[in-house]
């Protein structure tokens, strides 16, 4: 035995492994005691539990957010290339202003509906934060037409529609469409999974509205990029009888143009490439242009205008635009001639830039054979400026001269105008007799006939006595 220790070897050796045994639960109680009676570990070992629970709490939340995300909230996203981008911002912006009527309608009043609505607005800074949507089209002669509409802007937007909230993100992606040099943007519509079915009814309303707007009316298409872009709101259709030709002249084209979307098959069993081409031309102010917007509405066609002297514009493009042009539409080619005069002068910023070559726009207009109808227009103003090649048979079917007014369609004008205040016909045999005198017949355009009555609106002595003025070169209408 030893003396030194009373418990004996073996039970010194058991006290010494109870000492250095950090398994068993006498030894870990004791190192717990020791470490919780350390003062700086126990502020060190608190902090970390904390920040382990914190992290596992926000690991928690944050799964917890995506689950409920996942389950009960649905996104929708749809991307500028979809039609249904341009109805549903331009929906959105007429709910929006349903929405603010609304809402002014029922201020001061304390109705469930109204309060709602305005908390919604209050919130909601960016339901007055419009963007402004500007199209524009050249027009010969270095002026432009533009068109105006207000849009929602880019960010988010709080919308309530019927009992649902939907969240609406307009995103702008830092990417760009190279063709065009747009970029590229979406629209994101969040709401909760249990209202996804307002998703349909807003489409369904946003198509409606779009259809209205078009509705009895005519598109106007003008190159973007590789694609077309429909300018503006949709004009309202120009009857046919608005526009006055000399007679028989609508009829034949009218007639001309049916008897060719009644031959389809006709074509196709021939394998002949389904398309038309006219080619009116005459002095300005006679009615080229209004007659095809007329024809276009009564055909129930579109028209896309093609400006071949668009700088950027070139062959491949041309031609990627014309196999592109949209469903029942015109294309139309206003002064053809000036298409290729100074087409290689550069701008005012000195740039000259890639144009349409004469034979790239002849391939174009002979296209390829496709199973839909094309019809092209031409307008010019100096026929004698255009090359053969352009107008042969072919490429242009069906030429017509559109002149100064006849006696006829000065008198078919008249009535146009006048026909509701001179029921017995005796103004105008005195507004011809002076016509006649000064010798205005074939001599002046059906445009400025328009200026002369829109100047005498319901004075029919007025516009009898302008006459002269007319003649004279001093009728500054
Ligand atoms: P063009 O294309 O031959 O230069 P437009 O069609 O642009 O002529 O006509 C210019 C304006 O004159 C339009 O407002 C149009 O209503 C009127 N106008 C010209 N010709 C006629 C016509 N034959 N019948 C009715 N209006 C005409």
């Amino acid at each position: 035995m030893d003396q030194n220790n009373p418990l004996g070897p073996q039970d010194a050796s058991r006290q010494l492994a109870q000492q250095v045994n950090i398994g068993s639960g006498d030894g870990i109680s004791s190192i717990y005691s020791q470490l919780t009676s350390n003062p700086f570990f126990t502020a060190g070992f608190g902090l970390a539990a904390l920040g382990v629970g914190a992290r596992i709490g926000q690991k928690g939340l944050r799964q917890g957010a995506d689950l409920i995300r996942r389950r009960m909230i649905v996104d929708l996203e749809i991307t500028r290339h979809d039609h249904a981008y341009q109805w549903l911002l331009q929906w959105m912006t007429a709910y929006q202003r349903a929405q603010l009527a609304g809402s002014q309608a029922v201020e001061g009043q304390a109705s469930k509906q109204g309060f709602l609505s305005s908390l919604v607005q209050r919130l909601n800074p960016r339901l007055h934060h419009l963007q402004i949507q500007t199209s524009q089209v050249p027009l010969p002669g270095g002026t432009s037409n533009a068109h105006f509409s207000l849009v929602p802007g880019y960010g988010r937007y709080i919308l309530r529609y019927g009992r649902s909230f939907i969240m609406v993100n307009r995103q702008r992606e830092k990417s760009f469409d190279l063709a065009s040099g747009t970029p590229f943007e979406t629209i994101t519509l969040t709401t909760l999974y249990a209202h996804r079915n307002i998703f349909e009814q807003i489409f369904a309303e946003a198509h409606q509205l779009a259809q209205q707007r078009t509705e009895g009316k005519t598109i106007i298409y003008n190159s973007m990029g590789p694609d077309w872009s429909q300018f503006g709101e949709p004009k309202r259709k120009r009857p046919l009888e608005s526009v006055v030709l000399e007679r028989g002249v609508k009829e034949k084209i009218v007639e001309d143009l049916q008897a060719f979307l009644e031959a389809r098959t006709w074509y196709l069993d021939r394998g002949i490439p389904y398309r038309r081409g006219y080619l009116l031309y005459g002095p300005p102010g006679t009615g080229k242009s209004s007659f095809i917007q007329a024809l276009a509405g009564h055909l129930n066609f579109n028209i896309a205008i093609l400006n071949v002297s668009e700088r950027g514009l070139t062959d491949d493009r041309l031609n990627h635009l014309l196999t592109k042009v949209p469903q029942r539409t015109i294309v139309l080619l206003e002064d053809a001639d000036a298409a290729f005069i100074n087409r290689r002068t550069p701008g005012e910023d000195g740039y000259a830039g890639a144009t349409v070559t004469f034979s790239g726009l002849l391939n174009a207009l002979d296209g390829v054979a496709s199973g839909e109808e094309r019809i092209i227009f031409l307008t010019t103003n100096h026929i004698e400026r255009l090359d053969e090649a352009l107008v042969r048979p072919g490429r242009i079917d069906m030429t017509v001269r559109l002149g100064e007014a006849t006696e006829w369609q000065i008198e078919q004008m008249w009535d146009r105008f006048f026909a509701d205040i001179d029921t017995n016909g005796e103004g105008r045999k005195r507004f011809m007799a002076e016509v006649k005198e000064v010798g205005l017949t074939s001599s002046i355009s059906t445009a400025a006939l328009q200026g002369l009555f829109l100047y005498n609106k319901g004075d029919i002595d007025g516009a009898i006595s302008m006459v002269k003025e007319l003649s004279s070169g001093h009728g500054n209408i």
